[in-house]
């Protein structure tokens, strides 16, 4: 696989579902990749990027900015509380705001910084105790408190647990997200991305295979 192959499947995917050419931004998922393999996807002319540790993005991306304009950076991983501030520097969009004490941090530093990233919440649609994310029940309320202290909020985000189909979950995310008048649906990665955005993914976040399996750092 390669970026252009990525590329041509989410177009004939987009097209498939009836859905506007280029209606899918196409998150490169970056994290534990090698530089050499990421820089020649920038060379390629992609901009978009996802990392899922702040730590990990520090190292990299205030170089890679610096050397290509126009880089849309998202973090997609879990965000302990301490790391807020920098992830708000260094990221255009968080998609994994998914508690009260994050959302109450984030609305501050907004206040401070004077901007802040696009915010997905995170749902934990598989009800999954070791993953992060509100329950779906929950949902639903944790949105109007993020509204209410002006997060800019731009829609859900999902991680389907393994073991399950993941269509099903693709769905409840997009239900949850209609109700709430929320238009951006982060779902979908190499495996599953062309399911997504069948049921109506915004972002799909494809990592190997764009960039090859991870190799540990
Ligand atoms: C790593 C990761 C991805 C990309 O996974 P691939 O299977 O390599 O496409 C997508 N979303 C999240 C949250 C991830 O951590």
């Amino acid at each position: 696989m390669s970026l252009d192959d990525i590329i041509t499947r989410i177009a004939n995917a987009e097209e498939n579902a009836g859905r506007p050419q280029g209606s899918v931004s196409l998150i490169a998922v970056s994290k534990v990749q090698p530089n050499t393999r990421v820089q020649a996807v920038l060379e390629q002319g992609h901009r978009c990027f996802g990392e899922n540790r702040v730590q990990e993005a520090e190292g990299k991306w205030p170089d890679f900015k610096q050397q290509f304009d126009g880089v849309d950076l998202h973090l997609i991983g879990p965000l302990q509380t301490n790391k807020a501030r920098p992830a708000m520097e260094l990221f255009d969009a968080i998609h994994t705001l998914d508690r009260p004490k994050l959302a109450n941090t984030f609305a501050r530093l907004a206040q401070e910084l004077g901007r802040c990233p696009d915010m997905f919440i995170q749902v934990n649609t598989g009800e999954e105790d070791q993953k992060a994310g509100v329950f779906p029940i929950d949902a639903d309320d944790f949105i109007k408190e993020c509204q209410a202290l002006d997060l800019p909020v731009r829609g859900l985000m999902c991680i389907p647990p393994v073991d399950e189909e993941a269509a099903l979950h693709f769905a409840l995310l997009a239900k949850i997200a209609a109700r709430n008048g929320l238009a951006g649906l982060s779902m979908g990665m190499s495996s599953d991305f062309e399911k997504a955005i069948a049921l109506g993914a915004t972002h799909i976040r494809v990592g190997s295979a764009i960039f090859g399996e991870r190799v540990s750092s």
